[in-house]
């Protein structure tokens, strides 16, 4: 071994050894954070229905939405915005979580949508969305999708790049229609919006004021970043949208309605790694630390803290104080849903390393768990002590597969259902069919189950292949 080689293992090991330490103390070990309780049979039960029960019942991997959470949460953004500036709209963020019986649910609560894709767009169409209750972002829009929306009279179609002014204005004026849309401003340093500085995202307003027969520029939109646990980053970006929105009103005249401030609300349960967090796990495999519970600024005072400066400074620039559009996707469904996993079986090396072997890992479901903490419960026993690490890898063979590594957990055994929590934000979006079917989805509610997907079949991954591909040997040498 290089002296390289021999100081990383070093120091990783004593990284890991270390975190043991953490591990115990701050993981989130408090199940009401998820609504959920420890059973008689001292299961974890969700909505009083035993996870062991759902797994044994629909098979596992499972995805399991709780409907009374998912309801609170998104109540309780709703609440935060109620009347505090009229005309305003929360739209869910599809790619959150694009799974229509949750959107249904989502809708049922009269938020919108905002949408990504064309394939989004056509979703929230199917799911009745009206058009009022739609914005469409995103970098990839289509000429036919474009068609969809300005039909269906959205309430904004954000522009993100220049070039989609004349696309979007040839096609209004082919459909004899004025499209509502806004400007994306690039106000982080990534490849998205129009950018302030230069004079980019002025011009395009003036492009669009000129072209006013069919276009009407109804909306400021950005979004800057993820699971923000206080608002200090959406308040510095709203105050420059508004300077800007002064700035469009002082040379151009004209009143923006809207101004869409996006998702990136945060949840207490989750964080996203620092840069030096992520190298680590990356590079020696300690994880990082849980996220404080404490220090995520509930919604109430997020959103009431930006809204107070968005008047302040309103009344300062002497411009009308816009609607807001708000865009969560975290918030409203992170929590509601956790992915029931069973272990197949332990294995221990030569050098003590233990691998726990699931059905699902991140090149299947848990790709956020890269990235993001997040907490892990042995659901038929959750209340056990932390007693020994293990790399809890996936169903997919390659190395690459893994779900966590030196995670401090409980002794595993064959046959345990593990629980990961907050899989209700990117976890079916991130999923994938690598060669295994995508599992199924049940909502709970009040005392009972059903599925709002069922698990994909084999036929499923093989339905869009050419028919005549599938031929016996037999046939091929027959055809020789
Ligand atoms: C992803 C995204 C959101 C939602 O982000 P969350 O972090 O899930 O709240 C909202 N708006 C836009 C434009 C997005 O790309």
């Amino acid at each position: 071994m290089s002296l390289q080689n021999y100081l990383k293992s070093k120091i990783s090991r004593q990284a890991i050894r270390n975190s043991a330490q953490w591990q115990i103390k701050h993981r989130l070990h408090d199940l009401k954070l998820w609504d959920m309780e420890i059973n008689d049979r001292g299961h974890i039960a969700v909505d009083s229905l035993d996870t062991i029960n759902l797994a044994e019942q629909y098979g596992s991997p499972l995805l399991v939405v709780n409907k009374k959470r998912l309801v609170n949460d998104a109540r309780r953004i709703q609440g935060s915005l109620a009347d505090a500036l009229p005309g305003s709209k929360i739209l869910y963020s599809y790619k959150t979580n694009c799974v229509p019986g949750i959107l249904r649910e989502i809708h049922d609560l009269e938020i919108g949508a905002e949408v990504i894709s064309p394939y989004e767009l056509w979703l929230a169409e199917k799911l009745d969305v009206p058009g009022s209750m739609i914005v469409y972002n995103g970098v990839n829009k289509t000429d036919e999708s474009l068609v969809r929306a300005i039909r269906r009279d959205i309430a904004s179609i954000n522009i993100d790049h220049g070039e989609e002014i004349e696309r979007i204005y040839r096609i209004a004026k082919k459909l004899g229609r004025k499209a509502r849309v806004g400007i994306r401003l690039g106000l982080s340093s990534s490849q998205f919006g129009l950018d302030m500085k230069s004079g980019e995202a002025v011009a395009a307003c003036r492009k669009i004021a000129s072209m006013s027969d069919f276009l009407d520029l109804v909306c400021i939109h950005f979004n800057v970043t993820s699971n923000a646990k206080s608002a200090a980053k959406h308040k510095t970006c709203a105050l420059a949208a508004m300077q800007f929105m002064a700035e469009i009103k002082n040379e151009l005249g004209l009143t923006i309605s809207y101004l869409d401030i996006g998702g990136g609300f945060g949840v207490p349960t989750t964080k996203n790694m620092s840069g030096l967090e992520y190298g680590l796990y990356r590079t020696i495999g300690s994880l990082p630390k849980p996220p404080s519970v404490e220090e995520c600024q509930p919604i109430e005072s997020f959103l009431d803290e930006i809204i107070k400066s968005m008047k302040r400074m309103c009344s300062k620039l002497d411009i009308e104080i816009p609607s807001l559009i708000i865009e969560p996707g975290r918030f409203i469904t992170s929590r509601s849903e956790m992915l029931l996993a069973r272990v197949q079986s332990i294995k221990t090396k030569s050098d003590g390393t233990k691998y726990a072997i699931t059905d699902a890992g991140r090149l299947s479901i848990t790709f956020p768990c890269d990235f993001e903490y997040h907490e892990i419960f042995v659901a038929n026993r959750p209340d056990d002590s932390l007693t020994t690490f293990y790399n809890i890898m996936g169903r997919v063979c390659t190395s690459a597969d893994w779900m966590f590594k030196n995670r401090y957990m409980p002794e595993l055994q064959p046959g345990d259902i593990l629980a990961v929590m907050d899989a209700g934000a990117y976890f079916s979006s991130y999923s994938t069919n690598f060669a295994f079917p995508r599992p199924s989805i049940v909502m709970v509610n009040d005392g009972t189950s059903r599925l709002i997907r069922k698990e994909e079949t084999f036929e499923h991954l093989t339905a869009m292949d050419a028919p005549e591909v599938f031929r016996s040997l037999e046939k091929l040498h027959a055809l020789k």
